[in-house]
């Protein structure tokens, strides 16, 4: 920005702004200064030559003067020092080379200084490129002249022939003091610069610093939030667990019709809830970062078949056609992936396409892409002539909390978390989920994703036992491990309906006490408890010395979403875990697999 100068201004700080680099301030100095200093040197030659009556010099000298105080007069009105310098070193080059091509005939001191001034000024006003440049002008032609004039008896004169001695002084005295403020003038801007370089980088320390406080403080929020998410989950997931237990065990006990639809609807609610609450604990564990995939081997058509097993009720019900659809290659692979996080993923997909669908057809296609020896590439496409999405809205439907319009969520309920957890899922795995919907007619979500294969084959594998009838599990001798007596009662009802009386311990200073001193064939362990809580007091079991106590069988009993809790769980030493609110039917199932009762 150039500040506004009338043009009678002859003040070197009214052309000189804040916004100017340091290194242009001192060019613009250097300019001011140096005009002023070529100003009083020309004047003061041009007395001396009148004096001496070499008028033929004296007015190529005024017209020099001449063009010096109109170039000053411009500087103090318009600082265009580019410009400014340009004019003079052409001025110069023209001073020089008409002397020594012209006027003089010969190289004398002053060609000599009058070079090094353009040198240095030129390559300080202009930069590289431009110093070149007006260098190379200046001195070919004079060097060139030396080389013709050589064998001629040629020496470099000091004093040209037409100049008187006072008039040589005072030129050869000026250029001299222009040579040497035009250096220390240039390295005066150059340790200020360097002075300023260091003062930024100083000061960008002090903010990195200032940074770095602050990312620490956001991510002690975001750990307090995570920590306060896992809380509640835990606050809200215990009493859930009474409600779905004992609608579950209602349930067993034959109630009337009319009991039974009350029933439905207390355990459709509770787990609408139990769902919301998994939502959000998941999607705060994504963005946390805190996922890790798992690399285990599973059957893709088996984990399918699961999936959609548990979907196709539910699309029946709406009077729906569901069709699973797989390769049938497929059923002999066994690949290797996370199981759960992909189970995840199609269930969210599915389950939306049921509900955003009123009639015709929800369709789950898995096909291969790509069979090579050790990989296989599938896609995942799932299909629906449901309500479908309006183009503007095919990017919004991923972000969290977000669901297409309102309506959507008076008309279907759902938190709008679904679609941004498959999205970070696939994202976290490299990869991609397509969309394409029209609207009345209906959507098709679809991505794709690599797994190693392995070399097992399906035909291996044992084949799951099924479950089990009601009462197989026997005489079976089960410890609880439990401080809530809300879960205590529930379980004891549960497990009178398989024939068990379970014994109760209410810490886990209790729990080691009854081991010690009783005989049992399993111990199921609330994590959470006074005294001594779940791990310690698993890990105390483990360590008895006899050496049956010191094995039987832990699951663990977990409310908890903390995110660690899995391998916590295992390196105290218990076998399993089911998470509450449990189904029976999964309890059950661990209980038989660790104990070895057959179903
Ligand atoms: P929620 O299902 O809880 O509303 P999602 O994140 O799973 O949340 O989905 C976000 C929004 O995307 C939904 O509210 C709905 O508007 C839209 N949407 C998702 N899947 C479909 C689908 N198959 N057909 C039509 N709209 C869909």
């Amino acid at each position: 920005m150039n500040r506004e100068v009338g043009f009678f201004n002859f003040s070197i700080n009214k052309i000189l702004t804040k916004d100017q680099t340091i290194l242009d301030q001192a060019r613009i100095r250097l300019l001011y200064y140096g005009l002023w200093l070529a100003m009083i040197a020309l004047s003061a030659v041009l007395i001396n030559i009148f004096l001496e009556h070499q008028y033929v010099l004296g007015i190529s000298t005024s017209i020099l003067l001449l063009s010096i105080v109109i170039l000053f007069k411009y500087l103090t009105f318009r600082p265009r020092w580019g410009i400014i310098s340009h004019i003079l070193l052409v001025l110069a080059t023209m001073v020089n080379l008409c002397s020594v091509f012209i006027i003089l005939q010969h190289v004398d001191i002053l060609t000599a200084q009058l070079i090094v001034l353009i040198v240095v000024f030129s390559f300080y006003m202009l930069g590289q490129t431009c110093g070149l440049f007006y260098s190379l002008v200046n001195l070919i032609p004079v060097l060139l002249f030396l080389i013709l004039e050589y064998d001629n008896n040629y020496i470099i004169a000091l004093k040209p022939k037409i100049i008187d001695e006072s008039t040589l002084i005072i030129a050869v005295f000026a250029n001299f003091i222009l040579i040497i403020f035009i250096q220390n003038h240039f390295y005066t801007a150059f340790v200020k610069s360097i002075q300023q370089l260091k003062e930024t980088a100083e000061a960008r320390g002090e903010l990195n610093i200032e940074f770095e406080k602050a990312i620490e403080k956001t991510e002690k929020s975001s750990q307090a939030k995570s920590e306060f998410l896992s809380t509640m989950s835990h606050e809200i997931r215990t009493p859930l667990n009474a409600v779905i237990g004992m609608s579950n065990l209602l349930m067993m006990g034959n109630p009337r019709p009319d009991q039974k639809e009350n029933l439905d609807i207390l355990k459709f609610s509770a787990n609408n809830l139990l769902a919301l609450v998994n939502d959000v604990l998941d999607f705060n564990k994504i963005e946390s970062g805190k996922v890790v995939f798992e690399n285990i081997k599973f059957n893709l058509v088996e984990l399918m078949q699961n999936i959609c097993g548990g979907q196709i009720l539910k699309a029946e019900e709406k009077g729906l056609e569901f069709k699973c659809d797989m390769d049938d290659s497929l059923k002999s692979k066994v690949v290797f992936g996370d199981p759960t996080r992909l189970t995840q993923i199609i269930f969210n997909l599915i389950s939306n396409a049921i509900k955003f669908t009123h009639e015709g057809n929800v369709w789950v296609k898995v096909t291969t892409l790509e069979d090579r020896h050790n990989t296989v590439t599938i896609n995942f496409l799932v299909k629906d002539t449901g309500i479908g999405i309006e183009k503007e809205n095919l990017d919004i439907i991923f972000e969290p909390f977000t669901q297409e319009s309102i309506t959507t969520t008076r008309q279907y309920g759902g938190t709008g978390l679904g679609l941004a957890i498959v999205k970070r899922l696939l994202e976290l795995q490299g990869l991609q989920m397509s969309v394409s919907s029209h609207p009345g007619k209906g959507s098709e979500f679809s991505f794709h994703m690599e797994f190693p294969v392995s070399t097992e084959k399906v035909a291996e594998q044992v084949e799951k036992q099924p479950p089990a009838g009601i009462d197989s599990l026997g005489n079976m001798r089960v410890l609880i491990a439990e401080d809530n007596l809300v879960n205590v009662m529930l379980m004891k009802k549960l497990f009178s309906k398989w024939g068990i009386t379970p014994t109760i311990a209410e810490n886990g200073e209790r729990a080691i006490e009854m081991v010690q001193y009783g005989n049992f064939d399993i111990i199921l362990m609330d994590l959470q408890m006074p005294i001594l809580n779940g791990f310690d007091a698993a890990t105390e079991i483990r360590k008895m010395r006899d050496p049956k106590k010191a094995s039987i069988p832990i699951i663990a009993l977990t409310a908890s979403a903390l995110f660690d809790i899995k391998e916590r769980v295992f390196s105290s030493g218990m076998n399993d875990y089911v998470s509450k609110p449990f189904k029976p039917e999964e309890l059950r199932e661990k209980m038989q697999n660790l104990v070895g009762i057959p179903g």
